[in-house]
C-alpha cells in the first residue's frame, strides 16, 4: 500500500483522502514547496502532517495562535507522534526543555510561533537539526491585504534563507485573495510552488442577508425556528454577547457564552457545554471557534456584520461540517459599518503594528469592509458573491440562497424615485441613508426636528412604503446610479450621475424589488 495512505489509516483512523489531501501530499513529498488555499474544515492539517511523518528529519509547523498548537501538538501525541510546540505560553525553562530535547532529535513536528523563529535559542537548534519541511499555516497572516496581518511572519523567509540545508516549503490558508495569494509566495520565498486550490463552495450551506428593523426580534423567531438544533450566534463585542446571552436565557432558552474578557474557567466550560450538546446556542465574538472541531452545528447566526468577508466566510463556515444542510443568517444593521469603523480606527493600539504602516493597514481594512458591506446588500446571488470573493467563477445563480429564492417583483418606481431624489436633494446630500428615509416616511425622530428636517415639502410623503420596501427601492436606484453614496466614515446619500434622467427627464423606471413576504426558516425539522 503506499506510504501515504498507510499513515492516513494507522495514525488518523481515516481511509480515503479528501479532494486536494493527496495533491498536496505528493507535491511535498516530491520535495516541491506547495502553496494549498483551502476552505476551513478542508483537512489542512493531514496535507502536512503526513510528509512530515514520512520525513527523515523533524519539520516545523509555523502557526499564529497558540490555543491551535496545543490542541494540535495534543491530538499528534495522543497518535503516538513525539510534537511539541514553542510559543508564549511557555515560560523560558520550559522553552530550554523543548529545545534541547528538539535537538536531541527527539521530536518529528514542532509547532512554533513566528516571533519565536530568530530567538537565539531557536536558531541554534535549527543550525543543527535535518529539518524536512518548514511548513507556515495561516500563511495570509504574512500579507498586509489579509485580516490578520503578523508582521513576524515576514521573518520566515529570512528564517529559512539562514538555514545550512533548504527545506521545502508548505504554505497553507483558508483565506486567499489574489493579492493576498501573490504575497504568500513572494513573501514567504516560495520556489515556484505547486499551488493546490479547492472549491469554496460549501454546498450544504444556505446564505442568507436580512435587514431587520428589530434585531433581537429576528433573532428569537431564528433560535426558537431551530429550536432542538446547535448554533452559534456571533456578536461583534463582547458586551452584545453577554447582552443578547441574558436575554435568550431570560426566555429559557438554553445560551453559553464565550469572549476574550471571560476568566478561563468560564470560557472552558461554555465551550465544553456547547461542543456536548448541553446547551444549544453558543453566542459569542470571533474568539470563538479556531480549532473547536464541531461538526453537528446547524446554524450559523451573525448577529452583527463581522469586518471583512474573510472572517465572514470562516464563521459562517463553522455550520453544516457534517455535510448536513446548514443556515448562514447575517443581520445587518447600520451602526455594525460605525462598529467596525471605529476598529479600523483603533488599529493602532495593536502593537505588533508598525507605525508607518498603519493608514495603509487601515485603508486596506476600509477596502475590505466594503466588500462586506456590498455583500449586505447585493441582491444577487450570495454564494456567487463569495466565490467571485475568493477567486473562483461560479455561475450567476445558485438556487440556493436566500437572494436567489427570494421572489422578485417588477414594480413601477418611477413616482418614488422621483419623491426619493427631491428629498436628497431638498436635503442638500447632506444626509445618510437612514435620515433620508427617515424624512420620506415621516418619522418623529428628535433629530429631524433639531436640524429642521421635518419642514422639508418631501416629509412624510412617503409614510405609507413600508420600511424594507423604502430601503430595497433605494438600493435599486443606487446600484442603477441614479443615487450614489458620498464614501467616507459617514456616507451621505447624493444624487447618482444619471439623477437627471429622473428629476428633469421623468424617465419610467422599474425595479426588480423583493415581494413584501413574512420571512421564515426554510428548514425542515
Ligand atoms: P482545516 O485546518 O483545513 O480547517 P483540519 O485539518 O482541522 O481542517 O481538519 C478538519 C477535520 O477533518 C478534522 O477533524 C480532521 O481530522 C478531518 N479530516 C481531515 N482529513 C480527513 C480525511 N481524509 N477523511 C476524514 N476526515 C478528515
Amino acid at each position: 500500500m503506499d506510504e501515504k495512505l498507510k499513515i492516513l489509516k494507522q495514525y488518523f483512523g481515516y481511509s480515503s483522502f479528501r479532494p486536494g489531501q493527496e495533491k498536496t501530499i505528493d507535491a511535498l513529498l516530491g520535495g516541491r514547496d506547495t502553496f494549498a488555499v483551502m476552505p476551513t474544515g478542508a483537512g489542512k492539517s493531514i496535507c502536512y502532517q503526513i510528509p512530515a511523518l514520512l520525513g527523515r528529519g523533524v519539520s516545523l509547523v509555523v502557526s499564529p495562535l497558540v490555543s491551535l498548537m496545543k490542541d494540535q501538538v495534543m491530538s499528534l501525541v495522543q497518535m503516538g507522534v513525539k510534537a511539541a510546540y514553542i510559543n508564549s505560553s511557555l515560560t523560558p525553562a520550559q522553552i530550554r526543555v523543548v529545545l534541547d530535547r528538539a535537538c536531541g532529535g527527539q521530536y518529528k513536528i514542532i509547532y512554533v510561533a513566528p516571533e519565536r523563529l530568530l530567538t537565539g535559542g531557536f536558531l541554534q537548534f535549527a543550525q543543527n537539526a535535518p529539518i524536512d519541511y518548514v511548513t507556515v499555516d495561516e500563511a495570509h497572516c504574512v500579507s498586509k491585504w489579509g485580516q490578520d496581518f503578523r508582521p513576524s511572519y515576514l521573518d520566515v523567509r529570512t528564517f529559512v534563507s539562514g538555514l545550512p540545508k533548504r527545506p521545502v516549503l508548505g504554505a497553507f490558508t483558508a483565506t486567499a485573495t489574489a493579492e493576498v495569494r501573490k504575497d504568500v509566495v513572494d513573501l514567504l520565498g516560495l520556489d515556484r510552488p505547486y499551488k493546490v486550490v479547492t472549491g469554496f463552495d460549501r454546498k450544504n450551506l444556505f446564505y442568507e442577508v436580512r435587514r431587520p428593523t428589530d434585531r433581537r426580534a429576528e433573532l428569537l423567531r431564528i433560535v426558537k425556528d431551530f429550536s432542538g438544533r446547535s448554533g452559534i450566534v456571533y456578536c461583534a463585542t463582547r458586551k452584545n454577547v453577554d447582552e443578547i446571552c441574558e436575554m435568550l436565557r431570560d426566555r429559557n432558552v438554553p445560551a453559553a457564552r464565550y469572549h476574550a474578557g471571560l476568566d478561563d474557567a468560564e470560557r472552558s466550560r461554555s465551550q465544553d457545554d456547547f461542543v456536548n450538546d448541553r446547551v444549544g446556542v453558543m453566542v459569542a465574538t470571533n474568539a470563538f471557534g479556531m480549532g473547536i472541531d464541531k461538526s453537528n452545528v446547524s446554524y450559523v447566526v451573525h448577529y452583527n456584520m463581522p469586518g471583512d468577508m474573510e472572517s465572514y466566510y470562516q464563521e459562517a463556515g463553522r455550520a453544516g461540517r457534517d455535510g448536513e444542510p446548514a443556515w448562514c443568517i447575517l443581520l445587518y444593521g447600520a451602526q455594525d459599518v460605525r462598529t467596525q469603523l471605529f476598529f479600523i480606527e483603533r488599529m493602532g493600539e495593536n502593537s505588533e503594528t508598525a507605525a508607518g504602516n498603519l493608514n495603509e493597514l487601515q485603508e486596506l481594512a476600509r477596502l475590505r469592509l466594503k466588500g462586506m458591506i456590498d455583500y449586505c446588500f447585493t441582491s444577487g446571488c450570495l454564494r456567487a458573491y463569495i466565490l467571485k470573493y475568493f477567486g473562483e467563477e461560479p455561475p450567476a445563480r445558485c438556487d440556493n440562497c436566500g437572494n436567489c429564492q427570494r421572489v422578485l417583483e417588477q414594480v413601477d418606481v418611477t413616482i418614488d424615485a422621483q419623491k426619493i431624489l427631491s428629498c436628497v436633494k431638498r436635503a442638500h446630500e447632506a444626509w445618510g441613508v437612514k435620515v433620508i428615509m427617515d424624512v420620506l416616511r415621516g418619522s418623529k425622530a428628535a433629530k429631524l426636528r433639531e436640524n429642521g428636517l421635518d419642514g422639508l415639502t418631501t416629509y412624510g410623503i412617503m409614510a405609507d412604503v413600508s420600511e424594507q420596501r423604502l430601503r430595497d427601492t433605494i438600493f435599486y436606484l443606487t446600484q442603477e446610479k441614479y443615487l450614489a453614496s458620498s464614501g467616507g466614515q459617514y456616507p451621505r446619500l447624493i444624487l447618482g450621475e444619471r439623477a437627471a434622467e429622473v428629476l428633469r427627464d421623468r424617465k419610467n423606471i422599474t425595479a426588480p424589488l423583493p415581494q413584501i413576504e413574512s420571512r421564515t426558516v426554510r428548514g425542515e425539522k
